[in-house]
Parts: C-alpha cells; sequence; structure tokens
C-alpha cells in the first residue's frame, strides 16, 4: 500500500494494542485486505498492570507460551489488614503478562494471517467521502473503506472526528518493583487486592516472573496517587527494600457519554471508544470484545457506511455488563465496609466476585444475584478462612 493515498485497503486499524491486533487478525482470516498503523515500533512498552482475566485468555483462544508470566489461582482480598481472606480458584482465573510481550505476540499473529502492519505511523487527520475515508498520518496519505480506531485511551481518531469529551477517564498509577530474592516464589500465584490501597477504590499486587506490578486505582478518580501508592506499598513486606521500582500512570477510560461508537465509515474500539470496566478497571477483555464484534459486524453488513450493525452489537453484548459493573463499582466502593463485611466476607459472593473476572459469571447476572439475596446475606453468617495479611 503506498502513502500517496492511490491504493485503497479494506479497513485501515488505528493502533496495535489488544483492540488493533485481534480485530487485523480476524479480518484477515475473513480474508479482507488490512492495514494496521502504529504510532510506535514494537515490541513496544503499555503502561498496564497486566493481569489477564481468563476470559480473556478463553476469548483468544490460544496458547501464550513465553508471554504468560505466571497463572493466578488464588486471590488475596484484604480489607483494614486484620480482614484479609484468601479466594482459592480452580482452574486459574487469570494469568499476569507484560505488555510489550502480549502486545507484540497479538500483532505476530496478525500479521501471520495476512495483515500488514506500518510500525511508526501516527495518525493526523481524516476526511470521508462517498466510498472511502482519507486518512494523514505522519507518514503520508493512507485510504480505506472503513476507519477503525483502536488507538487508546487519548484516541487522536476519536478527538479528532468525535470530539474532545466524548470518553471520561480516571488515573491509575503502578509501580513495577523487583524485590528480593525468593519473594516473588513466596508470594506464589495469588493476585492481591486491597480495598484500603485508594480511597473509594482498590490497590493491587500482581506477580510476573521477575518483577511485582503494584498499583492504585479508583473509578471516581482522585489525586494524590502517588502517596496513596506510598502507603499501600509500605503495609507489605513483599514489598519492602526492592532492588529496583520504576514508576508509571495512565488513565483509564470508564465510559462512553454520548454512548457514540461509529460516525459513517469511522468506528472507536477498545479504550477509544471508552469501554474499560470501572469495578476492578479492567480493559484489556473490553477491547479484544469490542473486536470480536467488529469483525462479526463486518462479517454480517460488510463495509458499508450505513451498517449500524457494530453499534447494536455492542448496545447488546457489551455496555449492559459495563453498566452494571459501573453499578457494582458504585456499590463497593461508596460503602467499602459494609461491601467488606456483608459481601467480600461472605463465601456465596465472594465466589462470584471471582467469577467475574474468570467470565464464569457476568456483571448483569452478578449484581441481580447480590440484590435478590442481600437481605438473607446480611444476616450473621460464618466469615471463610483469614489469613494475616502480613503473611504478604
Ligand atoms: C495503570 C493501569 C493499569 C492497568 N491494568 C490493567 C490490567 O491489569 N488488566 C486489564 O485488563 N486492563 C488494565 N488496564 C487497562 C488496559 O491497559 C487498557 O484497557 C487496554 O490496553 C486497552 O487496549 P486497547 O487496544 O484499546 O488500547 P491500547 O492498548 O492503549 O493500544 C493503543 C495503541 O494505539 C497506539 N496509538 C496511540 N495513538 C496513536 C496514533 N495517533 N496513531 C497510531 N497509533 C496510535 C498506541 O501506541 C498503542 O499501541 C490498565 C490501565 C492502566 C492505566
Amino acid at each position: 500500500m503506498s502513502y500517496d493515498g492511490t491504493d485503497i485497503a479494506d479497513v485501515l486499524i488505528v493502533g496495535a494494542g489488544p483492540a488493533g491486533s485481534h480485530l487485523a487478525w480476524l479480518l484477515a482470516r475473513q480474508g479482507l485486505q488490512v492495514t494496521l498503523i502504529d504510532k510506535e515500533n514494537f515490541p513496544r512498552a503499555k503502561v498496564c498492570g497486566g493481569g489477564l482475566s481468563r476470559k480473556s485468555m478463553d476469548l483468544l483462544g490460544f496458547d501464550l507460551g513465553p508471554a504468560l508470566h505466571r497463572p493466578i489461582d488464588a486471590a488475596i482480598l484484604n480489607f483494614h489488614n486484620h480482614n484479609a481472606i484468601i479466594k482459592e480458584m480452580q482452574p486459574i482465573a487469570a494469568c499476569t503478562v507484560v505488555r510489550s510481550e502480549f502486545d507484540k505476540l497479538l500483532l505476530d499473529r496478525a500479521c501471520a494471517a495476512g495483515a500488514r502492519f506500518l510500525a511508526e505511523t501516527a495518525f493526523v487527520d481524516a476526511s470521508e467521502s462517498a466510498d472511502a475515508v482519507s486518512v494523514s498520518t505522519s507518514r503520508g496519505v493512507l485510504r480505506c473503506r472503513l476507519l477503525l480506531a483502536a488507538d487508546g485511551a487519548a484516541s487522536a481518531v476519536r478527538n479528532k472526528l468525535f470530539g474532545k469529551d466524548l470518553v471520561s477517564y480516571v488515573p491509575a498509577l503502578e509501580a513495577m518493583m523487583w524485590p528480593a530474592p525468593g519473594t516473588l516464589e513466596r508470594f506464589g500465584r495469588r493476585a492481591l487486592f486491597d480495598f484500603d490501597g485508594m480511597p473509594r477504590g482498590y490497590g493491587w499486587i500482581f506477580p510476573k516472573r521477575d518483577h511485582f506490578n503494584v498499583g492504585v486505582y479508583s473509578p471516581f478518580g482522585g489525586t494524590s496517587l502517588r502517596r496513596h501508592l506510598d502507603r499501600f506499598t509500605a503495609a507489605y513486606a513483599s514489598l519492602q527494600q526492592p532492588r529496583r521500582v520504576e514508576y508509571q500512570g495512565y488513565i483509564i477510560p470508564l465510559a462512553n457519554r454520548r454512548q457514540l461508537f461509529q460516525r459513517g465509515r469511522v468506528w472507536l474500539l477498545g479504550d477509544a471508544a471508552g469501554l474499560a470496566e470501572a469495578l476492578f478497571g479492567e480493559g484489556i477483555y473490553f477491547a479484544l470484545k469490542s473486536a470480536t464484534l467488529a469483525a462479526k459486524a463486518i462479517a454480517e453488513d460488510g463495509l458499508r457506511a450505513d451498517s449500524d450493525c457494530y453499534g447494536r452489537l455492542l448496545q447488546r453484548e457489551l455496555l449492559p455488563e459495563l453498566r452494571a459493573a459501573a453499578r457494582m463499582a458504585q456499590l463497593i466502593y461508596r460503602f467499602p465496609k459494609f461491601a467488606f463485611s456483608h459481601l467480600v466476607l461472605n463465601q456465596k459472593i465472594n465466589h462470584d466476585f471471582a467469577g467475574l473476572i474468570s467470565g464464569d459469571i457476568g456483571y448483569r447476572e452478578c449484581l441481580r444475584k447480590t440484590a435478590l439475596n442481600l437481605p438473607r446475606w446480611l444476616l450473621p453468617s460464618k466469615p471463610p478462612d483469614s489469613v494475616a495479611s502480613d503473611s504478604c
């Protein structure tokens, strides 16, 4: 494909994160001419906890090989230190990855299926005609029938073509910590969620092969994230006197204010569309899922500018789940003491919370069960196995 706009690709995908590369793979397998551009060269670093839920692994449906750092088969849930519990999960509920490796794997898979990748090619602007979109990039003009924007939370495509205020987002801060020898082995295959880690949010500890990813997040946003992160890390023995620490922060887009995902020949996916979930800040699964729905819409309606199939599929299969996640986040983080003592410490409901990550239960179903059973759960019950939080 030339940079002078003479050739027309079926689709031009902007951004080779999980949404873009998965979509490129799906569409190349449909036999479409796919061009994928990214402003970076790959592998590239990406700010992310690298917690990959089992539902994401199932959706991808292939062996991650060495890109899988640690399977996660237990979660430590903590509130006010003395209240920590361990939730065992079989089969594994998640795994950890490092995004530079994971994203490169998905990109290589898309290229192997026939997608053409142009590195260090940034989207600049676009204009639409009756039958095509002309896209200005940092390297020249590309033309396509559909422009599929998967360029992340600060999407340039969205800002240029849909307006700067379409998506609302919150900040999140993380630290990569390389601990003393033996610490990761003692921590094991567990992920830790601490509801004291951040006001109206949580702190996480995700073990990787050679380091911990530790971070704080609240769906209500917040300030002084570095202070909260320092306080959180100071509470855990495993995180003391690390050999090396690297801090990085970015934004998590939690809502699409006008429920606008498509304008003619231009569609938004993943973070660019505002499709991360509010309860845990999980975004990879929803990015992959939006790619699946976009590919399904193209398979059904072709490359038509007037197709509303993608929007309908989002409305049916993805947005109700995100709305339920937002409601659960409101309940849990606004009333953490109540939520921890009546929901998290309750074995039936914490089983469902684990199921949200693994994909064994959806957010709507979990919310419905919580609402129906809440009166019964408010009665005193025997708490599950406890563990001293300083064992971490
Ligand atoms: C601190 C933090 C921790 C997180 N932890 C987790 C977690 O543990 N698990 C989880 O599921 N989610 C997590 N998330 C959310 C997750 O990172 C995102 O939801 C996910 O990366 C979205 O994927 P995407 O493909 O939509 O976009 P991205 O992964 O952001 O990919 C966008 C791509 O577009 C490219 N791009 C950007 N601008 C342009 C341009 N102008 N031209 C061309 N290319 C461009 C970028 O280089 C990038 O490669 C976290 C987020 C943060 C901030």
